[in-house]
């Protein structure tokens, strides 16, 4: 049997009609930036997160790196986030010229540790203090970051609060919904997310007008008018092509992300049976709305070998991330060193995620499990 991490083909098939008609509106049309079908998914994302406002833009990456230009960090400041992350998280921070300032993750979750944090910033001195300007938790694998702790450590160091929240699209932090309870909110549409464009997208979320006025006109090089730049902005557009796509995608969400948490339900009853209890520990679920973008278990030992041997079987999965960022080579000039956020590590080293895609069925979830069970005895 195959069990793919990930199957879009299945997904295409079931909305391919609506789809080709949509696009094919658009086409017909020639309007291709911004435009009616970005503002529409702009508004339908601001209320799906409980946002007043959202600004479509070209990728996750791009919200981060918008978002940070938005709230003015720039060289000298310093951002606090997770070096268990994917790449872009730090290198936006990186990009604008800031200084990194890592608290390791909570090994449960794998989210960054409100106590690390606390830890971190309390041996700062006044000046370094000073420079602290804001935070980026990420929701990773789809479950929110410990946000009621954050929020009191950034009304204490007066921190403005970005949502990494591109694994984390509905999520939910006691009943707030990602991207809604910071300043502002990071999605991304890379296609294996859980609402996954036909390429590159994102989209920023907000409760300010003032910061959504600066994200909208960032994104278009900073004019307003056209050709009278306020600010240096970039081409960080959503593209037409792509809202259209996402915006017919967007309808089933909900229903894909309940068929993850079922897939999750029945992996977690299917190792209960199979009592591998003290080889895997699978991913702990704090908060109400997990949405499951992966399912990570952690292994005590031979990840590795474990996971060559679900390839042999025709079973895919992923290591995410194999190397945290404090140890990435063009970090080195931050000069962190192994050793110094032993958490990251161990989940670098001792994690897998499984398919979770809402398209598996009960038989495939079943032969992962017991392949599983195999390698083990
Ligand atoms: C996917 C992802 C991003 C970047 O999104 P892109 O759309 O690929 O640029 C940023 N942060 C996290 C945590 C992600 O998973």
């Amino acid at each position: 049997m195959k069990v793919p991490l990930l199957d879009l083909k299945k997904q295409y098939q079931t909305i391919k009609g609506e789809i080709l008609e949509s696009l094919h509106e658009l086409i017909e049309s020639q309007y291709f930036i911004l435009g009616p079908h970005v503002e529409s998914l702009e508004q339908n994302i601001a209320a799906y997160c409980r946002a007043g406002f959202a600004t479509g833009v070209s990728s996750g990456t791009d919200a981060l790196l918008v978002s940070l230009m938005a709230a003015g960090i720039q060289q000298g400041d310093v951002v606090i986030t997770t070096p268990y992350t994917f790449f872009a998280t730090v290198g936006s921070i990186a990009r604008t010229g800031a200084r990194v300032l890592f608290a390791d993750i909570d090994p449960d979750t794998y989210n960054i540790s409100p106590k690390s944090i606390e830890k971190k910033l309390a041996g700062l001195d006044d000046s370094e203090k000073a420079s602290l300007k804001a935070i980026i938790p990420v929701h990773l694998y789809g479950q929110c970051a410990e946000m009621y702790e954050i929020l009191q450590i950034s009304k204490k160091y007066n921190l403005l609060i970005i949502e990494d929240a591109a694994q984390a699209i509905g999520a939910e932090y006691q009943g707030t919904r990602a991207g809604s309870i910071g300043d502002m909110g990071c999605f991304s549409f890379f296609p294996s997310k859980n609402l996954g464009a036909f390429g590159d997208g994102g989209m920023v979320t907000t409760n300010s007008e003032e910061l959504h006025y600066k994200l909208c006109t960032l994104r278009g090089h900073g004019s307003d008018p056209k050709y009278y730049h306020k600010l240096i902005g970039g081409n960080f557009r959503l593209d037409a092509i792509q809202a259209a796509v996402i915006s017919i995608k967007f309808k089933y969400l909900d229903k894909w992300t309940a068929a993850r948490q079922e897939n999750v339900n029945r992996y977690r009853e299917l190792f209960a049976e199979e009592d591998l209890d003290g080889m895997i520990k699978l991913p702990l679920e704090k908060e109400k709305r997990h949405i499951y973008n992966q399912f990570v278990i952690s292994l005590k030992k031979n990840r590795d070998e474990l996971r060559q041997y679900l390839q042999e079987a025709g079973i895919g999965t992923e290591i995410y991330y194999p190397v945290p960022m404090h140890l990435q080579e063009c970090f080195a000039y931050m000069n962190y060193k192994k050793g110094d956020f032993p958490e990251s590590e161990y989940a670098a080293e001792h994690t897998l995620a499984l398919p979770v895609y809402p398209e598996l069925s009960d038989d495939q979830l079943e032969y992962v499990v017991t392949t599983i069970k195999e390698f083990y005895t």
